[in-house]
């Protein structure tokens, strides 16, 4: 089998034993459903409802405002209790539409338009604009906009994030094993949208069964190839999977459309199928509840605004006191210091860990031992940048190409005096996107 990867990264405890192998499972909220109207990026959706009005699963409680900016959906029946600031995962208060579900989950009828061969481009694009699909592997960027690059005649390759790189999570996973038909079907429906591009299925090889599957599923189509990836951290990088599957290099200030390429995670792709072929809008996600603080881990199939509180429940509580809860996971994840706080479009995963070795140990001086160099997917110089950071020397960190970090973890995790290497550099990085905006 051919392997295919990038230069560096690391190679963390997996911890996906302890959900890969349970089968996703549906769960419903019971208590209050929050929808913050900014889950992606770019202007926030606009409240459609007012306070007292009754509303069905499925139906628009918020439209986009803007082209950067897609709707959100109601995920279950109820009345619309207020709409006020509420606080998300990040610790910040966002504006949210809260409803009172009243646990009936009666739906709108979903209507699919047109067979996808049927459809114009603008007009696919236009649905899953309208079907409020975002980036779900964590980005939150609007799809329909990622979608449209200047010159679609000039994508050469859609690509599918099915890598999962990130320790612990496997909702991609279960997904491609459960559904494998929708996610090649949302393939060739973004096919469609570029005459000239050719659709990889990037699958790291500690997936077996995933690529078995996949290339049965895709032996008929030559505008599809599955391509087994070489099982490494962070292989699932949007500059690294591209490197890892066409060879072809972006830097920060490139768009992958900049070298021909559309990437999409699979969670998404598997939403535009849903969108275009059920009618269905941006309502649930998969969602992976693990680590060894909880009693019963495994894969969820979330109705979007559900609490993060409902999903630790499902999954049978903790089994003790965790010392750390991760939203997302262990490389990329921040903190959580509140459970009550709602599941978003991109909410990937929840992890309870019963020992949190990073901050049990006390960061030293560097030793000079090269290893963050080594381990560094961005080839930039990690003690380096994170002293410019600590100085707030702005010119050296440019100079250096602080830019190219795409804050992965690896140097950091590597790194035997435990110097908090990515949070300096990670800091500095927002302090310098915040200054270019400006
Ligand atoms: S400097 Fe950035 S890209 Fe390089 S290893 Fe550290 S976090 Fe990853
Ligand atoms: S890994 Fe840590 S100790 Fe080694 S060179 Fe990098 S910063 Fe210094």
């Amino acid at each position: 089998m051919a392997k295919f990867t990038f230069v560096g990264g690391i190679h963390p405890y997996d911890g996906k034993d302890l959900s890969k192998d349970k089968p996703i499972r549906d769960i419903l909220p019971e208590g209050e459903v929050v929808y913050p109207l900014s889950q992606h990026i770019g202007a926030p959706a606009r409240a459609v409802v007012a306070k007292g009005d009754r509303v069905l699963a499925g139906q628009k409680i918020a439209e986009s405002a803007g082209f950067v900016s897609v709707p959100v959906y109601a995920s279950v029946s109820g009345t619309v209790k207020a709409i006020e600031p509420r606080r998300v995962v990040t610790g910040d208060m966002v504006m949210s539409i809260i409803l009172d579900n009243d646990t009936r989950y009666e739906s709108v009828d979903f209507a699919p338009g047109a067979p996808p061969e049927e459809m114009a481009r603008e007009e696919i694009i236009e649905c899953i604009r309208q079907a409020g699909i975002v980036g779900m592997g964590g980005a939150g960027f609007p799809t329909h906009v990622k979608l449209s690059p200047k010159e679609p005649g000039k994508i050469d390759y859609v690509i599918v994030n099915c890598a999962e790189c990130e320790p612990y999570l496997t909702s991609d996973y279960r997904r491609m094993l459960e559904e494998p038909e929708k996610l090649v079907g949302g393939l060739k429906i973004l096919l469609r949208l570029f005459e000239n591009a050719h659709g990889i299925l990037a699958v790291e090889d500690n997936k077996p069964d995933c690529i078995e599957l996949l290339k049965r599923l895709t032996r008929e189509e030559t505008g599809i190839s599955v391509k087994a990836l070489k099982t490494k951290y962070p292989q699932g990088a949007e500059r690294q999977l591209i490197y890892a599957s066409t060879g072809r290099k972006i830097n920060s200030s490139m768009l992958p459309a900049d070298v021909g390429c559309v990437v999409n995670n699979v969670d998404t792709v598997v939403a535009v199928y849903r969108a275009i072929v059920e009618g269905r809008p941006l309502i649930e996600r998969i969602v992976t509840v693990t680590g060894d603080a909880v009693a019963r881990p495994q894969n969820f199939r979330v109705r979007i605004g559900t609490s993060y509180s409902e999903l630790i429940r499902a999954a049978g509580g903790f089994k003790g006191e965790p010392e750390k809860v991760i939203c997302g996971g262990p490389m990329m994840g921040f903190a959580m210091f509140d459970l009550n706080v709602p599941t978003t479009k991109t909410s990937t995963a929840l992890l309870a860990l019963t020992k949190d070795e990073v901050s049990a140990m006390e960061p030293g001086p560097c030793i000079n031992c090269g290893r963050c160099v080594e381990a560094c997917p961005g080839r930039v110089i990690p003690s380096r940048l994170a002293d410019y950071a600590e100085r707030f020397d702005e010119e050296a960190f440019l100079e250096n190409n602080g830019m190219e970090c795409c804050e992965c973890g690896c140097c950091s995790f590597i790194c035997p005096a435990k110097r908090p290497l990515t949070q300096e550099i990670k800091s500095m990085r927002k302090l310098l996107l915040a200054k270019r905006k400006k």
